[in-house]
């Protein structure tokens, strides 16, 4: 399955995720650490995250 990037705008974390197309389509995207729902795609590299700590 294919791996997608967010961020949620409520507590600021980025989470990486796994998502179903139809996961994706239903929008039941959820930040594992408040429970939000109000998560932004992002659009870096997977790969650049390793060097980059915040
Ligand atoms: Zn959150």
């Amino acid at each position: 399955m294919p791996v997608y990037e967010y961020k949620c705008l409520d507590c600021g974390k980025e989470a990486v995720v796994t998502l179903s197309l139809k996961d994706r389509e239903s929008g039941s995207v959820v930040c594992p650490s408040c429970k939000s729902k109000k998560m932004e795609r992002i659009f870096s590299s997977v790969m650049a995250k390793t060097s980059r700590k915040s």
